[in-house]
């Protein structure tokens, strides 16, 4: 248990927004994502995503159309020689599947990552685009969670500062901040 992990919401986060995506032609990077993902494996760390895809428990997809969308992210990364190195994803929703142990702010995502890959989870950070995904670091035991501006970051900037978080433009920019 000792590498350390830079884990990642996906939406809003390595990709653009976009509710309940199953296409994968949507999958569009965000802002400077693999110059952040490079820099993470400069540093030694993994670039895990966690990410929570409630259209599964809808009835809106299914999980292969969910591995089709992460195949696409990982080919437009593999453009710029990066990858994610692993995926981990709630599929369910109160209301549909009943209360599960991974759907952020739930620590369990991160769990199942840090024994599959061997991570130190306190020695490792967390970005996202919602409050929930800052509440989910700090729920796991995280060394520190950051909000992006991008997505819907917008959002919950009063929220993070007010809560002691730090915020970030964009990806690249909370890499270089956490990781100084
Ligand atoms: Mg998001
Ligand atoms: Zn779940």
């Amino acid at each position: 248990m000792s590498k350390k992990a830079f884990f990642l919401d996906r939406d809003g986060v390595v990709i653009r927004q976009i509710s309940y995506l199953h296409d994968p032609a949507l999958v569009e990077l965000e802002k400077n994502v693999p110059e952040a993902i490079r820099k993470i494996h400069e540093k030694g760390m993994l670039a895990v995503v966690l990410t929570n895809q409630s259209g599964v428990a809808r009835g809106m997809f299914t999980e292969k159309d969910v591995d089709l969308c992460h195949e696409r992210l990982q080919e437009l990364l593999a453009a710029y020689g990066e990858k994610i190195d692993g995926f981990y994803t709630c599929c369910h929703h109160p209301d549909y599947t009943g209360v599960c142990s991974c759907r952020k702010p739930a620590p369990g995502l991160f769990h199942a990552a840090a024994e599959e890959l061997g991570i130190d989870i306190a020695l490792s950070f967390m970005a996202g685009d919602k409050f929930s995904d800052l509440e989910s670091g700090r729920n796991a035991g995280v060394s520190q969670s950051v909000l992006l501006r991008t997505g819907y970051g917008e959002k919950y900037i009063q929220r993070a500062q007010e809560a002691g978080f730090a915020v970030a433009s964009d990806l690249l920019e909370a890499v270089e901040k956490l990781t100084e």
